[in-house]
């Protein structure tokens, strides 16, 4: 796509430090890491976000991943790593060219916070069941 800054970087037109890539997937360091390491694993097919990605488009770039993953851990022996894609504005998707984000963490002082609030007293028996019937319905469509 013409106007995507991930499609320069793919084709090369937008320069970056490239770390992999396959005929199907380009990996590059962030230009704004939150820490040591910090990457991005895209698909060379423009794909807007996970919920436009087709399935072969998936299996290539979910093949790639642990070897990224293997790659950053072995080099800078991390304590753990999160890998996270966000999908849509709302949820912090700011590049609409899908990327999957390897965050390699050190320890509490590093750049990314995660904090998990619960809502499990929301969510009763009775409630995940009827949450995961509407979902399961969809899938049966
Ligand atoms: P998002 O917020 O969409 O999940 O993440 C977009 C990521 O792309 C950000 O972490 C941002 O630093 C990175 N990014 C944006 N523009 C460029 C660029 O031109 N080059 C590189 N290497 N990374 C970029
Ligand atoms: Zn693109």
């Amino acid at each position: 796509m013409s106007d995507c800054i991930f499609c320069k970087i793919i084709d090369g037109s937008i320069p970056s430090t490239k770390i992999y890539e396959d005929e199907h997937v380009y990996a590059f360091m962030d230009v704004a890491p939150l820490t040591k390491g910090h990457t991005l694993l895209v698909p060379k097919q423009h794909v807007k976000d996970l919920l436009e990605m087709p399935e072969d488009v998936a299996r290539n770039l979910y093949a790639a991943a642990p070897k990224i993953a293997n790659a950053i851990q072995s080099a800078f022996n991390p304590q753990g790593m999160n890998t996270i894609n966000n999908n849509g504005s709302f949820a912090g998707q700011t590049v609409f060219h899908y990327h999957l984000h390897f965050i390699p963490r050190y320890d509490e002082t590093d750049g990314l916070k995660v904090k998990w609030e619960t809502k499990q007293s929301e969510f009763t028996q009775d409630v995940l069941k009827s949450v995961g019937e509407q979902i399961r319905e969809k899938l049966n469509q």
